[in-house]
């Protein structure tokens, strides 16, 4: 399918989740993540109107940086090696995957100017995910109020491998429930007002459940 098709039927499901919610289909941001594709069906992700392109893994970014530079926004959705940061961190528009301070640490060291991140939080528990427990969250958070550099914009996460749509919801809701409690203490460096959450078989719950940044691989870009 071409992408163009993709996104309308996308766009129409974020219509149909904002309506049960009472949301605004304004508050989401599309993130197509682009790491299965070429360059070239990458350029057509941009042509069918997408701004924001989301890439897992460094080589991925790198290639399609070099060739697509800033006519997207660029998100780091995956896990970052400490090392690794000084390669992305002031061509992305947002990280994330921050998960722990000695990448904090390193962010701020690089970092030309402030940088947006999402905390990357493992709320179902599952072993093989990256992530803070949801306990974790807070303190952590006060503690990288030292690094200047760092502004924590939201919170991210990924849901479990189950099918079953009460759980996932359940997960989502328990990340903005986390989320609300975390905005409320107006942080300066962290005013935490948004929710990277939900992929290509679950962005509908995730949005009922405040989703405002979607992360769409497969079904849209193929
Ligand atoms: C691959 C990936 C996605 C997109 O997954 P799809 O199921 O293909 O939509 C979203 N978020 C992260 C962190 C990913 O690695």
């Amino acid at each position: 399918m071409n992408v163009l098709t993709n996104l309308e039927q996308i766009q129409s499901n974020i219509r149909q989740a904002c309506e049960n919610s009472n949301r605004n289909p304004e508050e989401i941001t599309i993130i197509a993540v682009t790491k299965y594709v070429t360059i070239e069906r990458t350029e057509e992700t941009i042509e069918a109107g997408i701004e924001n392109l989301g890439e897992n893994r460094l080589e991925g970014f790198v290639e399609k940086y070099n060739q697509i530079e800033d006519k997207a926004k660029w998100h780091f959705i995956g896990t970052l090696q400490t090392r690794k940061v000084k390669e992305v961190i002031n061509k992305v528009t947002a990280i994330h995957s921050l998960d722990r301070l000695s990448l904090a640490k390193e962010i701020n060291k690089r970092a030309e100017k402030t940088v947006d991140c999402f905390v990357q939080v493992n709320v179902s528990g599952e072993e093989t995910k990256h992530g803070l427990n949801p306990e974790a969250v807070m303190p952590f958070i006060k503690e990288i109020a030292a690094y200047e550099n760092v502004r924590v914009v939201g919170l991210m996460t990924m849901a479990p491998h189950v099918e079953d749509k009460t759980v996932l919801k359940e997960n989502f809701k328990k990340l903005a429930q986390l989320r609300d409690t975390i905005k409320q203490k107006q942080f300066e460096h962290a005013p935490c007002e948004y929710l990277s959450m939900g992929m290509s078989n679950d962005y509908d719950i995730a949005i009922e459940a405040g989703a405002t940044h979607i992360r769409i691989g497969t079904k849209l870009v193929g």
